[in-house]
């Protein structure tokens, strides 16, 4: 963990930050809480500058010696709506009810700036050793449902498993989903959990009927793991590839590229599913202008037409163009889209064709000598 020159008996690291270093790795956000009022204690620090004050959640940004820093104060939380953002019940209360508003033990660990003092009030650190997540109460899923997600970010990251006591919770939670839920929340956690592009996640969201916290139709895993296309591939928005193939992802809120994903590969499915016999322009004019992410989700149905696809048909293009059309002789129309798909079509049976052959073709069916 990157120390830092701020040190008080009342400031703590917190959270993931603490776990990351007891687990020997990286962590990137440094979360610091302080027990008692962040924003008062940053006014008293001689040597910072404030930055940024968010006053109904307690939180400051300073900037200290050329470091920027995020100061949260310890608060409490209640949930007057169910799997919503909780409200902020306590601000400056004491470090061991900020930590029992946390989702799981291994996240509930602080560690004095002062001293180096690990404080544990949830047995965070016996769980860490025992590769288990476990939440801090029974209600822990039924106020916050995406902690379910986390808890699968989590296991696959880490390769933990749920304690005993956990699963059970999570399995009856998951037999009476509240869909009235915060679904930009849940969205978060499913892009970073699927962005890992792990095969066991999804092997996990789905055996487990995680996926149901989407939606209740039922899915079943689907044959092709997608993880070593992906990594070949590289799509931009891995995480859709794995959750846009369930059969309804309405309750997620998608940009306009996501939503395109999705409803290309609803138009495209039967097509790929059920076609044996499809021609190489057919595939290639079904993928035109499709984004990656629908085609390796097709690839779970039809690997094959995908497969030639991407690393064959996609890379072959006419060169012929439509001033080249103007010069022989035709003028331009909606002729001209026959014409080049015609080369098209040529071009994907014999892909050595130059540009001086593709001429002479058209000249030769569409220029009555
Ligand atoms: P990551 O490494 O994925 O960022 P993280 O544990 O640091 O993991 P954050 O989302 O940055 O995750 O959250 C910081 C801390 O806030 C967590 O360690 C946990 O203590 C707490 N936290 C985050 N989300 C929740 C939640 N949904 N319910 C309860 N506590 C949460």
């Amino acid at each position: 963990m990157c120390e830092m020159n701020l040190k008080n008996e009342n400031l703590y690291y917190i959270g993931g930050v603490v776990r990351d270093e007891l687990l020997g790795k990286e962590s990137f956000d440094i979360d610091l809480t302080y027990q008692g009022n962040a924003i008062e204690f940053a006014q008293t620090l001689p040597d910072a500058e404030i930055l940024q004050i968010n006053e109904p959640f307690g939180t400051v940004k300073i900037k200290l010696d050329g470091e920027e820093i995020d100061i949260a104060s310890t608060r409490s939380e209640i949930y007057p709506q169910k799997g919503h953002l909780p409200k902020v019940n306590n601000i400056g209360c004491s470090l061991k009810e900020d930590i029992l508003r946390r989702d799981f033990t291994i996240n509930a660990m602080a560690k004095s700036t002062l001293t180096g003092e690990i404080i544990d009030y949830t047995s965070g650190l016996e769980d860490l050793k025992n590769k288990k997540l476990r939440v801090l109460h029974n209600n822990s899923f039924i106020d916050d449902p995406t902690r379910i997600v986390r808890g699968l970010k989590f296991s696959v990251r880490f390769g933990f498993e749920l304690d005993e006591h956990t699963k059970k919770l999570q399995d009856k939670y998951l037999q009476s989903i509240n869909y009235d839920m915060s679904y930009k929340r849940l969205k978060k956690e499913l892009v970073e959990t699927f962005n890992l592009n792990l095969w066991t996640a999804f092997e996990k969201f789905v055996n487990e009927g995680i996926y149901k916290l989407i939606s209740p139709q039922e899915f079943t895993l689907p044959q092709n793991n997608l993880e070593e296309l992906i990594k070949k591939y590289k799509p931009t928005f891995p995480w859709i590839v794995y959750v846009g193939l369930l059969p309804d992802i309405s309750n997620l809120p998608l940009t306009k590229t996501e939503q395109k994903i999705v409803d290309d590969y609803k138009k495209i499915l039967n097509q790929v599913q059920n076609d044996k016999n499809i021609s190489d322009f057919e595939i290639y004019k079904a993928f035109e202008g499709v984004n990656l992410e629908t085609i390796l989700m097709l690839a779970t149905v039809n690997p094959e037409i995908t497969g030639r696809y991407l690393d064959k048909l996609r890379h072959i293009k006419p060169e012929i163009t439509g001033k080249d059309l103007q010069e022989i002789g035709i003028a331009p129309s909606p002729k001209y889209s026959e014409i080049f798909d015609f080369i098209l079509n040529e071009k994907l049976k014999n892909p050595a064709l130059n540009k001086t052959q593709e001429i002479e073709l058209v000249k030769k069916f569409y220029l009555i000598p």
